[in-house]
């Protein structure tokens, strides 16, 4: 057990530094990560968190209601939801599209992680 939280570990560090890398380098869009920078968690674990709101990007955003949209994350079914609770509409936006890419890619790469740890 100890073992297979280790190596889910070692696999998260490296995909952030993968990740840092390639960004530093210009060769990925900080908003195509499936990693986060600033919670050094994969980025399923923390859309959900205030910094993940983008006003200007239109990330997890709804513009016309002017407040965040919920995120909703299974990760059984490894799908992501957006959700507004104002006006109740779903991922529309082309911002809303990455956001969910990337948070689907993060959790198939994180369970591919715990699943060679195993
Ligand atoms: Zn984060
Ligand atoms: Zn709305």
């Amino acid at each position: 057990m100890t073992t297979t939280t280790l190596l889910t570990r070692i696999a998260l560090a490296d995909a952030l530094a993968a990740e840092d890398h390639a960004e530093d380098g210009g060769f990925l869009d900080p908003l195509d990560r499936i990693t986060c920078p600033v919670h050094r968690r994969w980025l399923h674990q923390c859309c959900h968190s205030d910094l993940h709101v983008g006003r200007v990007s239109g990330h997890r955003w709804c513009r016309p209601c002017g407040r965040a949209l919920e995120v909703a994350v299974d990760e059984v079914l490894r799908t992501v939801t957006l959700h507004c609770p104002k006006c109740g509409r779903g991922a529309r936006t082309r911002a809303d599209a990455q956001l969910v890419a990337a948070c689907e890619a993060s959790l198939v790469a994180s369970a591919r992680s715990a699943r060679r740890a195993a």
